[in-house]
Protein backbone atom coordinates (compact mmCIF):
# COMPACT_ATOMS: atom_id res chain seq x y z
CA UNK A 1 0.00 0.00 0.00
CA UNK A 2 0.74 3.60 -0.38
CA UNK A 3 1.33 4.04 3.23
CA UNK A 4 3.52 0.54 3.28
CA UNK A 5 5.90 2.64 0.54
CA UNK A 6 6.38 5.54 2.30
CA UNK A 7 6.72 3.98 5.53
CA UNK A 8 10.07 1.71 3.87
CA UNK A 9 10.79 5.26 2.05
CA UNK A 10 11.52 6.51 5.23
CA UNK A 11 12.89 4.12 7.05
CA UNK A 12 15.39 4.37 4.30
CA UNK A 13 15.66 8.31 4.23
CA UNK A 14 16.28 8.04 7.97
CA UNK A 15 19.16 5.85 7.31
CA UNK A 16 20.36 7.73 4.69
CA UNK A 17 20.29 11.29 6.21
CA UNK A 18 21.90 10.58 9.53
CA UNK A 19 23.77 7.24 8.95
CA UNK A 20 24.75 6.42 5.73
CA UNK A 21 27.67 4.53 6.39
CA UNK A 22 25.52 2.32 8.54
CA UNK A 23 23.28 1.87 5.52
CA UNK A 24 26.09 0.44 3.64
CA UNK A 25 26.87 -1.59 6.60
CA UNK A 26 23.67 -2.85 7.07
CA UNK A 27 23.29 -3.80 3.07
CA UNK A 28 26.98 -5.24 3.23
CA UNK A 29 26.77 -7.51 6.29
CA UNK A 30 23.70 -8.48 4.98
CA UNK A 31 23.81 -9.26 1.40
CA UNK A 32 25.15 -12.62 1.31
CA UNK A 33 22.66 -14.05 4.33
CA UNK A 34 20.08 -12.30 2.31
CA UNK A 35 20.62 -14.28 -0.78
CA UNK A 36 20.72 -17.40 1.20
CA UNK A 37 17.57 -16.79 2.35
CA UNK A 38 16.34 -16.30 -0.73
CA UNK A 39 15.10 -12.66 0.23
CA UNK A 40 16.03 -10.79 -3.69
CA UNK A 41 12.69 -11.42 -4.89
CA UNK A 42 12.05 -11.92 -8.74
CA UNK A 43 9.71 -9.25 -10.26
CA UNK A 44 8.13 -8.99 -13.96
CA UNK A 45 7.37 -5.83 -15.60
CA UNK A 46 5.25 -6.93 -18.81
CA UNK A 47 6.88 -5.43 -22.17
CA UNK A 48 3.69 -5.33 -24.59
CA UNK A 49 3.93 -5.87 -28.41
CA UNK A 50 2.35 -2.41 -30.34
CA UNK A 51 0.86 -4.60 -33.09
CA UNK A 52 -0.87 -7.48 -30.86
CA UNK A 53 -1.80 -5.17 -28.09
CA UNK A 54 -0.45 -8.53 -25.88
CA UNK A 55 2.54 -9.08 -23.45
CA UNK A 56 5.10 -10.46 -25.21
CA UNK A 57 7.65 -10.48 -23.07
CA UNK A 58 8.60 -9.31 -19.62
CA UNK A 59 11.77 -7.89 -18.16
CA UNK A 60 12.84 -9.35 -14.55
CA UNK A 61 13.85 -7.08 -11.85
CA UNK A 62 15.16 -7.75 -8.33
CA UNK A 63 13.40 -6.48 -5.09
CA UNK A 64 14.83 -7.63 -1.73
CA UNK A 65 12.17 -8.42 0.77
CA UNK A 66 13.63 -9.41 4.53
CA UNK A 67 11.94 -11.08 6.67
CA UNK A 68 10.22 -8.29 8.18
CA UNK A 69 8.20 -7.72 4.99
CA UNK A 70 9.67 -4.55 3.89
CA UNK A 71 10.51 -3.54 0.10
CA UNK A 72 13.67 -2.66 -0.91
CA UNK A 73 14.35 -1.24 -4.59
CA UNK A 74 17.23 -1.91 -6.46
CA UNK A 75 18.16 1.93 -6.53
CA UNK A 76 19.23 1.01 -2.56
CA UNK A 77 21.52 -1.94 -2.91
CA UNK A 78 22.58 -2.08 -7.12
CA UNK A 79 24.98 0.79 -6.64
CA UNK A 80 26.89 -0.66 -3.89
CA UNK A 81 26.86 -3.94 -5.32
CA UNK A 82 28.70 -2.81 -8.41
CA UNK A 83 31.39 -1.29 -6.51
CA UNK A 84 31.65 -4.01 -3.96
CA UNK A 85 31.38 -7.06 -6.82
CA UNK A 86 28.45 -8.59 -5.36
CA UNK A 87 26.46 -7.75 -8.48
CA UNK A 88 27.85 -10.77 -10.13
CA UNK A 89 26.05 -13.38 -7.51
CA UNK A 90 22.66 -11.30 -7.43
CA UNK A 91 22.86 -11.04 -11.29
CA UNK A 92 23.48 -14.83 -11.73
CA UNK A 93 21.07 -15.48 -9.38
CA UNK A 94 18.67 -13.45 -11.05
CA UNK A 95 19.45 -15.51 -14.41
CA UNK A 96 18.86 -18.75 -12.47
CA UNK A 97 16.03 -17.70 -11.92
CA UNK A 98 14.71 -16.84 -15.30
CA UNK A 99 15.54 -20.14 -16.23
CA UNK A 100 13.28 -21.67 -13.20
CA UNK A 101 10.49 -19.63 -13.79
CA UNK A 102 10.95 -20.58 -18.14
CA UNK A 103 11.15 -24.36 -17.09
CA UNK A 104 8.24 -23.71 -14.54
CA UNK A 105 5.93 -22.32 -17.54
CA UNK A 106 7.36 -25.09 -20.11
CA UNK A 107 6.40 -28.05 -17.24
CA UNK A 108 2.86 -26.72 -16.54
CA UNK A 109 2.09 -26.95 -20.14
CA UNK A 110 2.02 -23.40 -20.81
CA UNK A 111 3.51 -20.86 -23.70
CA UNK A 112 6.49 -19.45 -22.06
CA UNK A 113 6.66 -15.59 -22.37
CA UNK A 114 10.32 -14.05 -23.25
CA UNK A 115 12.42 -13.00 -20.48
CA UNK A 116 15.01 -9.85 -19.64
CA UNK A 117 17.43 -9.52 -17.15
CA UNK A 118 19.75 -6.96 -16.32
CA UNK A 119 23.29 -7.92 -16.70
CA UNK A 120 25.73 -5.84 -14.49
CA UNK A 121 29.32 -4.65 -16.26
CA UNK A 122 31.11 -6.76 -13.83
CA UNK A 123 29.62 -9.89 -15.15
CA UNK A 124 31.91 -8.66 -18.38
CA UNK A 125 35.06 -9.44 -16.69
CA UNK A 126 34.14 -12.34 -15.08
CA UNK A 127 36.63 -14.96 -16.59
CA UNK A 128 33.93 -18.04 -16.82
CA UNK A 129 30.70 -15.60 -17.12
CA UNK A 130 29.69 -17.76 -20.71
CA UNK A 131 30.25 -20.90 -19.25
CA UNK A 132 28.22 -20.48 -16.19
CA UNK A 133 25.37 -19.19 -18.60
CA UNK A 134 25.45 -22.30 -21.09
CA UNK A 135 25.65 -24.25 -18.02
CA UNK A 136 22.32 -22.88 -16.61
CA UNK A 137 20.36 -23.43 -20.15
CA UNK A 138 21.62 -26.55 -19.66
CA UNK A 139 20.57 -27.48 -16.27
CA UNK A 140 16.91 -25.93 -17.00
CA UNK A 141 17.19 -27.30 -20.80
CA UNK A 142 15.36 -24.27 -22.18
CA UNK A 143 16.37 -22.53 -25.21
CA UNK A 144 18.54 -19.59 -25.02
CA UNK A 145 16.28 -17.73 -27.39
CA UNK A 146 13.52 -16.92 -24.45
CA UNK A 147 16.07 -15.01 -22.58
CA UNK A 148 17.01 -11.58 -23.11
CA UNK A 149 20.25 -10.22 -21.59
CA UNK A 150 20.19 -6.20 -21.37
CA UNK A 151 23.08 -4.33 -20.77
CA UNK A 152 24.06 -1.26 -20.45
CA UNK A 153 25.65 1.44 -23.24
CA UNK A 154 28.67 2.60 -20.09
CA UNK A 155 30.15 -0.67 -21.01
CA UNK A 156 30.69 0.14 -25.08
CA UNK A 157 33.05 3.26 -23.69
CA UNK A 158 35.50 0.38 -21.68
CA UNK A 159 36.82 -2.28 -24.35
CA UNK A 160 34.47 -2.26 -27.29
CA UNK A 161 35.95 -5.42 -29.46
CA UNK A 162 36.42 -7.52 -26.22
CA UNK A 163 32.45 -6.55 -25.24
CA UNK A 164 31.34 -7.35 -29.05
CA UNK A 165 33.33 -10.68 -28.71
CA UNK A 166 31.70 -11.39 -25.82
CA UNK A 167 28.77 -10.66 -26.83
CA UNK A 168 28.98 -12.93 -30.00
CA UNK A 169 29.74 -15.92 -27.46
CA UNK A 170 26.41 -14.82 -25.82
CA UNK A 171 24.48 -14.74 -29.11
CA UNK A 172 26.31 -18.10 -29.97
CA UNK A 173 24.42 -19.28 -27.28
CA UNK A 174 21.45 -18.49 -28.68
CA UNK A 175 21.11 -15.47 -26.15
CA UNK A 176 19.60 -12.39 -26.83
CA UNK A 177 21.15 -8.74 -26.28
CA UNK A 178 19.86 -5.69 -25.75
CA UNK A 179 21.15 -2.25 -24.93
CA UNK A 180 18.93 -0.46 -21.83
CA UNK A 181 18.66 2.72 -21.35
CA UNK A 182 19.63 4.33 -24.17
CA UNK A 183 20.06 7.68 -24.51
CA UNK A 184 20.92 8.23 -21.29
CA UNK A 185 24.28 8.59 -21.40
CA UNK A 186 27.19 8.55 -23.69
CA UNK A 187 25.31 7.24 -26.50
CA UNK A 188 26.93 7.24 -29.56
CA UNK A 189 26.27 5.96 -32.91
CA UNK A 190 29.32 4.15 -32.63
CA UNK A 191 27.59 1.65 -29.85
CA UNK A 192 24.91 1.11 -32.68
CA UNK A 193 27.63 0.90 -35.89
CA UNK A 194 29.67 -1.46 -33.82
CA UNK A 195 27.79 -3.47 -31.10
CA UNK A 196 25.67 -6.46 -32.08
CA UNK A 197 22.77 -6.15 -30.01
CA UNK A 198 19.33 -7.29 -31.40
CA UNK A 199 17.22 -5.17 -29.26
CA UNK A 200 17.34 -1.20 -28.04
CA UNK A 201 15.44 0.40 -25.26
CA UNK A 202 14.83 3.98 -25.34
CA UNK A 203 15.18 5.26 -21.95
CA UNK A 204 11.90 6.81 -20.34
CA UNK A 205 13.95 10.35 -20.27
CA UNK A 206 13.07 10.57 -23.75
CA UNK A 207 9.01 10.12 -22.71
CA UNK A 208 9.31 11.78 -19.73
CA UNK A 209 10.49 15.40 -21.67
CA UNK A 210 7.78 14.78 -24.15
CA UNK A 211 5.96 17.02 -21.64
CA UNK A 212 8.67 20.26 -21.61
CA UNK A 213 7.99 23.37 -23.73
CA UNK A 214 6.65 22.72 -26.69
CA UNK A 215 9.69 23.08 -28.51
CA UNK A 216 12.47 21.29 -26.23
CA UNK A 217 9.04 18.78 -27.15
CA UNK A 218 9.26 19.24 -30.69
CA UNK A 219 13.07 18.00 -30.66
CA UNK A 220 12.88 14.97 -28.34
CA UNK A 221 10.11 14.16 -30.96
CA UNK A 222 12.68 14.45 -33.94
CA UNK A 223 15.14 12.89 -32.32
CA UNK A 224 13.07 9.87 -31.03
CA UNK A 225 11.65 9.23 -34.36
CA UNK A 226 15.04 9.34 -36.05
CA UNK A 227 16.64 6.94 -33.21
CA UNK A 228 13.49 4.41 -34.32
CA UNK A 229 14.33 4.36 -38.05
CA UNK A 230 17.76 3.98 -37.77
CA UNK A 231 17.26 1.21 -35.09
CA UNK A 232 15.17 -0.29 -37.63
CA UNK A 233 17.02 -0.33 -40.82
CA UNK A 234 19.51 -1.93 -38.54
CA UNK A 235 17.19 -4.76 -37.96
CA UNK A 236 17.26 -3.51 -34.20
CA UNK A 237 14.26 -4.48 -31.83
CA UNK A 238 13.38 -1.22 -30.10
CA UNK A 239 11.10 -1.25 -26.75
CA UNK A 240 10.05 2.36 -25.44
CA UNK A 241 10.66 2.50 -21.76
CA UNK A 242 8.22 4.26 -19.26
CA UNK A 243 4.85 4.48 -21.00
CA UNK A 244 2.90 6.29 -18.49
CA UNK A 245 -0.26 7.45 -20.66
CA UNK A 246 -2.52 6.55 -23.80
CA UNK A 247 -0.83 9.61 -25.55
CA UNK A 248 2.75 8.25 -24.62
CA UNK A 249 1.68 4.81 -26.29
CA UNK A 250 0.59 6.99 -29.27
CA UNK A 251 3.10 8.79 -29.60
CA UNK A 252 5.63 5.65 -29.53
CA UNK A 253 3.57 3.75 -32.25
CA UNK A 254 3.52 6.19 -34.55
CA UNK A 255 7.09 5.94 -34.61
CA UNK A 256 7.13 2.37 -35.41
CA UNK A 257 8.22 1.19 -31.76
CA UNK A 258 8.37 -2.67 -31.52
CA UNK A 259 7.14 -2.94 -28.03
CA UNK A 260 6.62 -0.38 -24.92
CA UNK A 261 7.00 -1.21 -20.97
CA UNK A 262 5.76 1.09 -18.42
CA UNK A 263 3.35 1.92 -16.02
CA UNK A 264 0.44 2.44 -18.13
CA UNK A 265 0.29 -0.84 -18.94
CA UNK A 266 1.93 -2.74 -14.77
CA UNK A 267 4.17 -2.20 -12.47
CA UNK A 268 6.81 -4.64 -12.18
CA UNK A 269 4.54 -7.20 -10.30
CA UNK A 270 5.76 -10.10 -8.07
CA UNK A 271 6.62 -13.62 -10.20
CA UNK A 272 3.27 -15.39 -9.08
CA UNK A 273 0.96 -13.02 -9.71
CA UNK A 274 2.63 -12.16 -13.64
CA UNK A 275 1.99 -16.12 -14.01
CA UNK A 276 -1.83 -16.03 -12.89
CA UNK A 277 -2.37 -13.11 -15.05
CA UNK A 278 -0.20 -13.57 -18.20
CA UNK A 279 0.13 -16.90 -19.12
P1 LIG B 1 15.99 -0.68 -15.81
O1 LIG B 1 16.62 -1.97 -16.18
O2 LIG B 1 16.03 0.41 -16.80
O3 LIG B 1 14.50 -1.04 -15.40
C1 LIG B 1 13.41 -0.17 -15.57
C2 LIG B 1 13.10 0.60 -14.31
O4 LIG B 1 12.10 1.57 -14.58
C3 LIG B 1 12.53 -0.28 -13.20
O5 LIG B 1 12.91 0.29 -11.95
C4 LIG B 1 11.03 -0.10 -13.41
O6 LIG B 1 10.26 -0.37 -12.25
C5 LIG B 1 10.97 1.36 -13.77
N1 LIG B 1 9.78 1.68 -14.57
C6 LIG B 1 9.12 0.88 -15.42
N2 LIG B 1 8.08 1.53 -16.01
C7 LIG B 1 8.12 2.80 -15.51
C8 LIG B 1 7.29 3.96 -15.74
O7 LIG B 1 6.33 3.96 -16.51
N3 LIG B 1 7.63 5.08 -15.05
C9 LIG B 1 8.68 5.12 -14.18
N4 LIG B 1 8.92 6.25 -13.55
N5 LIG B 1 9.48 4.04 -13.95
C10 LIG B 1 9.19 2.90 -14.62
P2 LIG B 1 13.51 -0.60 -10.77
O8 LIG B 1 12.85 -1.93 -10.72
O9 LIG B 1 13.50 0.24 -9.54
O10 LIG B 1 15.00 -0.86 -11.24
C11 LIG B 1 15.89 0.22 -11.42
C12 LIG B 1 17.16 -0.23 -12.09
O11 LIG B 1 17.89 -1.14 -11.26
C13 LIG B 1 16.92 -1.01 -13.39
O12 LIG B 1 16.67 -0.11 -14.45
C14 LIG B 1 18.25 -1.73 -13.53
O13 LIG B 1 19.23 -0.89 -14.07
C15 LIG B 1 18.60 -2.03 -12.08
N6 LIG B 1 18.22 -3.41 -11.77
C16 LIG B 1 17.02 -3.94 -11.42
N7 LIG B 1 17.10 -5.27 -11.21
C17 LIG B 1 18.40 -5.61 -11.48
C18 LIG B 1 19.13 -6.84 -11.45
O14 LIG B 1 18.61 -7.95 -11.17
N8 LIG B 1 20.46 -6.77 -11.77
C19 LIG B 1 21.07 -5.60 -12.10
N9 LIG B 1 22.37 -5.60 -12.38
N10 LIG B 1 20.42 -4.42 -12.13
C20 LIG B 1 19.10 -4.44 -11.83
MG1 LIG C 1 16.59 -3.12 -17.78
MG1 LIG D 1 16.05 0.58 -18.70
MG1 LIG E 1 17.35 2.21 -15.77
Amino acid sequence: TARQSLKNSIWFYDLQLHEDEKLENYVESRMYQALENREFKMYLQPKIGLASGKTEGAEALVRWIPDDGRVIYPGQFIPLFESNGFCVNLDMYMVENVCRQIREWIDEGLEPIPLSVNQSKLLFYETDYIDNMKALLEKYKIPADLITLEILEGLALENIDELNEKISRLKALGFRVSMDDFGSGYSSFNTLASLKIDELKLDRAFLMRLTESDENSKRQKTIMKEIVELTKKLKITTVAEGVETKENEEFIRSLGCDFGQGYYYSRPISAEEFSEKYL
